[in-house]
């Protein structure tokens, strides 16, 4: 117990200083307010996601997680991952295509009712990341799918994947201009 005890008080706080909360969330909620209100106007209707992580670390997930907490209120904007393809408009992925997972997602995207749109959510499922080409990964999602939008990062923020998600939305509805301005694929 006291060597515990000693050894704790030797270590001493070994994390970072946290972000100064009223500078960080001012600016934060400012943006995401905003992104909220553009997707709200364009949408005008549900989206529905389907997610599919085809290799990934597991970093873009825990993003995509904290995008579905009450902070974001991606279902307050009509915004829903869904479980079923055939229910889904928008396929995310995550992670280079493991071979493993190659026609898992070929399949899924199959699933997909037309129009669908494609996005390939970090690094590694832009061009593979830090997984690369291998015997056991294929790369990024564009070697085997037509990705209509790219959001770097890794892994990239909950805000950045919500300016994707309105990226694509906009995409989706024809003002393409607009989307490439913003880092269209
Ligand atoms: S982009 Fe980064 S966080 Fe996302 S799967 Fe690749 S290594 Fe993990």
């Amino acid at each position: 117990m006291w060597k515990i005890l000693k050894r704790i008080a030797k270590t001493g706080i070994a994390t970072e200083t946290p972000p100064d909360l009223q500078k960080v969330g001012a600016g934060e909620t400012a943006a995401t307010q905003r992104i909220h209100d553009e997707i709200l106007q364009i949408l005008g209707r549900a989206l529905t996601i389907r997610e599919v992580d085809a290799g990934s670390c597991n970093g873009c997930e825990l993003e995509l997680n904290a995008l579905n907490n009450v902070y974001y209120n991606l279902e307050g904007l009509g915004i829903k991952f869904v479980a079923s393809p055939r229910h889904a408009d928008l396929l995310l992925v995550t992670g280079p295509v493991s071979r493993n997972m190659a026609l898992a997602l070929q399949r899924t995207y199959d699933a997909i009712p037309e129009p669908k749109l494609v996005v390939a959510v970090g690094d590694c499922a832009i061009n593979g990341g830090i997984f690369g080409e291998s015997y056991a990964t294929l790369g990024g999602v564009a070697k085997m799918l037509p990705v209509d939008h790219v959001i770097p990062g890794c892994p990239p923020e909950p805000i950045a994947i919500l300016q994707g998600i309105l990226t694509a939305v906009r995409y989706r509805l024809g003002t393409r201009a607009a989307a490439d301005s913003a880092g269209h694929a």
